[in-house]
């Protein structure tokens, strides 16, 4: 494959997440990508359920996501989240925006992605199954998160994160830092022919490489990381740049929570990242 791969699997205090090795190689952020492993939860839920208000105990998500932020040396204080809804809109946030989300409700409404140039400010977005896009700009020093579930990726949201980022902060993509994080892979992501024709129509030129015969007839598999790779590529990102984790959420039980997999009842992983102070 021409992109690199690899997100690296680490543990610390108990907890267990995935770095980007080129993101840590700036010594610029403190990031990751949640697994299930190092809380506190049961069930469907165990252990390390990061998302609020999806049936779990709510002492128990606030614990684990106490742990994860000690894990990645981020002050829970200083989390942001946005309210997600498959969309492709991407906020600017800032200092002002510190604790929304956690520690009072969120007005940072309808964004799938979020983005900030400043430091101390930790971005979280949540996942079971959609790819997180992780970006960062180390010049200007700019970083965004995006979540581009099947809608996201055909919407584009990772292209325009990155073209929010040229108008915000002058971002040039030939200098930015991708990482597509563990999401629901080619291999478990099939879909009916309605959703097969969007990507067909979005991606015609490279339809061979993320659209592959399904499991039963007029079932189709969907690349989405291939999908989101590609658009960030063409966009004047180094395919060198662009780091793909090639970790499967529905394949990967011992790691991670899948909505698919699990038939909706599940927890959930979440992207953070942060420029340091
Ligand atoms: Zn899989």
């Amino acid at each position: 494959m021409e992109f690199s791969t690899g997100f690296e699997l680490r543990e610390r205090q108990g907890v267990w997440y995935c770095v980007i090795p080129s993101f840590e190689r700036t010594g610029l952020v403190s990031h990751g990508f949640s697994t299930r492993k190092g809380g506190v939860s049961t069930r469907q839920y165990g252990t390390l359920n990061l998302g609020f208000n999806k049936g779990d105990s709510s002492d128990a998500v606030m614990e684990n996501f106490l742990r994860f932020c000690r894990a990645l040396d981020v002050d829970p204080h200083d989390t942001v989240f946005s309210d997600q809804v498959h969309g492709d809109k991407v906020a600017v946030v800032g200092i002002g925006d510190r604790g929304k989300g956690v520690f009072k409700e969120s007005d940072i409404l309808q964004a799938d992605g979020l983005m900030t140039g400043e430091k101390q400010v930790a971005l979280v977005t949540f996942y079971a199954d959609c790819v997180p896009l992780f970006f960062l700009d180390p010049i200007r020093r700019a970083i965004a998160l995006s979540h581009a579930g099947w809608r996201g990726t055909v919407a584009c949201i990772g292209a325009k994160t990155l073209e929010s980022m040229r108008q915000q902060f002058g971002t040039r993509p030939e200098e930015c830092l991708i990482g597509i994080g563990p999401s629901i892979g080619p291999c478990c992501f099939e879909v009916d022919p309605p959703v097969a024709q969007q990507f067909a129509e979005i991606f015609a030129k490279y339809e061979d490489i993320i659209i592959k015969p399904g499991s039963q007839p007029g079932k189709y598999r969907i690349d989405l990381w291939m999908a989101n790779a590609l658009q960030l590529k063409e966009m004047g990102v180094p395919p060198r740049n662009i780091t793909v984790a090639g970790m499967c959420t529905s394949c990967r039980q011992d790691l991670f929570f899948s909505h698919r997999r699990d038939k909706g009842n599940t927890g959930r992983m979440v992207a953070m990242l942060m420029l340091k102070g």
